[in-house]
């Protein structure tokens, strides 16, 4: 039976000040029952105990906390990278990462209770599928189905930080990157709802530098993110230096070619003076030649920016392998070399199918009969 109640997460705060006042409540209801949902985290209304049983029951008949049922969980070995599969209210699927990092690395013997993690980030989806189709990843070459709705966004991170705040800490969560499943700007004003929803004080109260959102390059997305004056982190996924392979590697880049997309990051560095990131998965063979590299700094001299370089996590069905660490050394120091800052992206969580939409495949290839933690927790009802 298809949903009919209200999803409470759908909603900012004037449309939940609406829907109060339409009931007839008093409008401080809005402040006790903005800070059930996303300071307690309350997975149950019959916890929200200064709310009036009357409305508890209204509540209850007529909306839902959040719309996303577990179907199936991984840990990683080390136990600091854990993903999830939600399953929506139309039965299609979604996955997101929970990533811890330790305060000093390499000591995952930490004994302390909660262990010492420095930083606790949710790499959450915005669509379920990805309609621009890169051939290395998991998600573009699953297809597209639909964009989620602020509810679903949102529910992926109450999940983890309901998880965060039941292991002890007082902060669930540091950081957030909308970098999951699909294309986060393909419509942007759901994202930036969604990220409204992470920095609004009355609901997750997030510092907006705490926030990244990836594009392929949709430049639209980046003129809109300009618009708003955000501090949000921005990065842009390159992974070539012409043209001509980006049209493969990244499709979009025949919508928005390359000059396109360097004009709209000059725009985006000029108008908000913060450093953006290019993200680039070095792949054996096809990306990774010293000339890529010397292409690379070329695109992005005299830029505010860092290239993040990613070991590609190969997929179950494209044919591209990762770079050699040699050739990534080699392809890093030339970047050095021009004055373009580096970071080589930490692999958080390869052997549980981090990558972007990997475990879903997995599932989708298995019918759920791999190892996943059977966890019977709904997110919200
Ligand atoms: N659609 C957005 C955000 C989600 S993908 C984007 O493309 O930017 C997040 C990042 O993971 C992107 O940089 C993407 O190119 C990268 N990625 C996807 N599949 C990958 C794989 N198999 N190995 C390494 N990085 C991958
Ligand atoms: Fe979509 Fe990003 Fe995957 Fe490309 S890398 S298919 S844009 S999710």
């Amino acid at each position: 039976m298809t949903e009919k109640r209200i999803d409470l997460l759908n909603l900012d705060t004037h449309e939940l000040t609406g829907l109060i006042a339409s009931w007839n409540e008093p409008v401080y209801r809005v402040r006790q029952l903005q800070r059930w949902l996303y300071r307690e985290l309350a997975d149950d209304f019959d916890a929200m105990s200064n709310l009036p049983t009357t409305l508890r029951t209204r509540l209850k008949e007529e909306t839902t906390l959040g719309s996303l049922r577990l179907v199936a969980a991984q840990n990683s070995a080390d136990g600091l990278t854990r993903k999830a599969l939600f399953q929506m209210a139309d039965g299609q699927t979604v996955e997101t990462v929970l990533m811890r990092y330790l305060d000093a690395p390499g000591s995952p013997e930490d004994s302390s209770d909660p262990p010492n993690v420095a930083r606790r980030t949710v790499c959450l989806s915005t669509q379920v599928g990805c309609p621009v189709g890169c051939p290395f990843c998991e998600t573009g070459q699953a297809g597209y189905i639909r964009n989620l709705t602020l509810g679903e966004i949102v529910a992926q991170v109450l999940y983890f930080a309901r998880v965060e705040k039941r292991a002890g800490y007082e902060m669930p969560l540091t950081n957030i990157v909308i970098m999951g499943m699909g294309e986060p700007f393909m419509k942007f004003n759901v994202t930036w709802r969604a990220i409204e929803a992470f920095t609004d004080p009355a609901r997750l109260g997030m510092g907006a530098r705490r926030i990244t959102v990836s594009t392929s390059g949709y430049v639209d997305g980046i003129y809109q993110l300009i618009q708003k004056h955000s501090q949000v982190n921005l990065a842009v996924s390159l992974h070539a230096p012409d043209d001509k392979l980006r049209d493969v590697l990244v499709p979009v880049n025949r919508k928005y070619p390359l000059r396109e997309l360097m004009n709209a990051c000059h725009a985006y560095v000029q108008a908000t003076h913060r450093r953006l990131t290019f993200e680039y998965a070095l792949m054996d063979g096809i990306n990774d030649s010293p000339q890529q590299a010397r292409g690379v700094a070329e695109l992005l001299a005299g830029l505010l920016c860092h290239v993040n370089l990613i070991p590609l996590n190969p997929t179950s069905e494209s044919p591209y392998q990762r770079t050699p660490y040699a050739r990534v050394q080699e392809f890093q120091r030339i970047l050095n070399n021009a004055k373009i800052p580096t970071t080589l992206r930490v692999e958080k969580g390869i052997e549980i199918a981090a990558g972007c939409g990997q475990l879903r495949q997995k599932i989708t290839q298995h019918n759920s009969q791999m190892a996943a933690l059977p966890l019977a927790t709904s997110v919200g009802q």
